[in-house]
């Protein structure tokens, strides 16, 4: 059933511990907190002969259990902690029963209807690092991040189609994985049936065409689900741009749920900003239009020709990948979102956000202060805003709270 390119063998599937990773002295509090990512720089040795993606256990200096996990030494990430009870083998039923818990939430979130879209499985914050399945109505993808899950996908798809029976399933990758996994899988269909074009999906009344083989993430941005709505309370009656607008979700929203008098939405993308004129017409919108541009060298031309818009919403891409980058990443977002802010009349709305989860929310907030001083505008937060519920956030292991939007008042 599946067509993956794979070199490594798939897992045993019971489960068990092949070796030990025993950590430096000193290194093992991270763990006993149950942060799942064990870096080179915290492992002494390995005991035990482990190929990557097997399955191991790390115990502290005295060889005392501390967490099982999955084994990579091609990565980074050498271990990847899945539980932290020594009883439990990390066989097929384990991973089964992870994404069936995972699953069940999304059921009760209400996301499980036939045409919705949803995060079935969030990675860390369903405690199954270096896995994600999304749904897009009876389409499934599923984005493999880490090698160890990779030699586990052909036990895990089967699982999928006997639960949820998908019409197709798309293995999606991510950029950079794998260089830092060393790992190779190609994105396509692994299971199943190609759609004819785009899956349809519906949010909120709205729907959308998604392209699951080949669109941005793993072909829309579900994190922004409620987020959408909830700003569009505050578009009525507006003239509104919507910019980094992909498939234009938010602009859709604005212009039907909000009641915004007119909506520009903007993207470098002429891909997205094709989609999103399909979705607007499927949504029998009229007064909502999309064009491709560069964000800075548009809101520029904006500011330089004495535009206005009564509300701007900003959703870039991911500024900073690493720590390192997080100087830079936060004098851009300071960049853009000043801006944005001289778009604004008096009593304007700004709706702006980051996926970058190395920028911190108190560090957003603190260059979102820095641009009102600069300005000399008054910006009030009205609305501190994070992802979806779908995207749940892994109180152990924070950087799964990565997506930060605002929504403010400037006044
Ligand atoms: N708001 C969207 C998601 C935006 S994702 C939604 O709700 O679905 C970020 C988008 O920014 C992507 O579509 C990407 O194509 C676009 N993008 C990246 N760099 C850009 C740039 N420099 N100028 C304009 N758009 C850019």
């Amino acid at each position: 059933m599946l067509a993956v390119d794979w070199s490594l063998p798939p897992a045993d599937e019971a489960g068990q511990p092949v070796a030990r990773v025993i950590l430096k002295p000193g290194k093992a509090k991270p763990f006993y907190a149950r942060h799942p990512w064990v870096l080179d720089k915290a492992i002494d040795r390995i005991a035990g002969d482990a190929i990557d993606g097997d399955v191991v256990d790390i115990v502290n200096e005295q060889g005392k259990f501390v967490a099982r996990g999955l084994f990579n030494s091609r990565s980074r990430i050498q271990v990847r902690l899945y539980t932290w009870n020594g009883h439990e083998m990390l066989d097929k039923a384990f991973w089964t029963q992870r994404i069936a818990r995972a699953i069940e939430l999304r059921q009760q979130l209400g996301y499980l209807t036939p045409t919705g879209g949803a995060r079935l499985l969030f990675s860390e914050g369903d405690q199954t690092s270096g896995l994600i399945i999304d749904k897009y109505g009876e389409y499934i993808a599923m984005q493999v991040t880490s090698l160890g899950v990779a030699r586990r996908l052909e036990w895990l798809a089967p699982y999928l189609v006997e639960t949820l029976a998908p019409k197709g399933i798309y293995l999606r990758t991510e950029r950079g994985v794998s260089q830092a996994e060393g790992l190779e899988l190609k994105d396509g269909l692994i299971y199943g049936e190609a759609p004819d074009g785009p899956v349809f999906i519906e949010e909120y009344g709205l729907k959308y065409g998604v392209d699951v083989g080949q669109g941005q993430k793993t072909g829309f941005y579900l994190d922004q689900r409620e987020n959408r709505l909830a700003a569009a309370r505050y578009m009525a009656g507006r003239r509104v741009l919507d910019m980094f607008c992909y498939s234009g979700g938010f602009a859709m929203h604005a212009a039907k749920n909000g009641q915004a008098k007119e909506v520009v939405g903007i993207d470098s993308s002429e891909k997205a900003v094709a989609m999103a004129a399909a979705n607007a017409e499927l949504n029998e919108l009229t007064n909502l239009r999309f064009e491709s541009g560069e964000a800075f060298e548009v809101l520029n031309d904006f500011v330089t020709r004495g535009q206005q818009f009564d509300a701007v919403l900003l959703d870039p891409p991911k500024f900073a990948r690493s720590r390192s980058a997080v100087d830079d990443a936060l004098r851009a977002y300071f960049r853009l979102n000043r801006l944005a802010i001289d778009l604004l009349p008096p009593g304007g709305i700004l709706v702006t956000s980051s996926c970058s989860g190395h920028v911190v929310r108190e560090d957003f907030l603190d260059m979102l202060g820095g641009v009102a001083q600069k300005s000399g505008r008054h910006v009030q937060v009205l609305e501190q805003r994070g992802a979806s519920a779908d995207h749940p956030i892994n109180t152990n292991c924070i950087e799964t709270e990565y997506l930060k939007c605002m929504i403010c008042r400037v006044v």
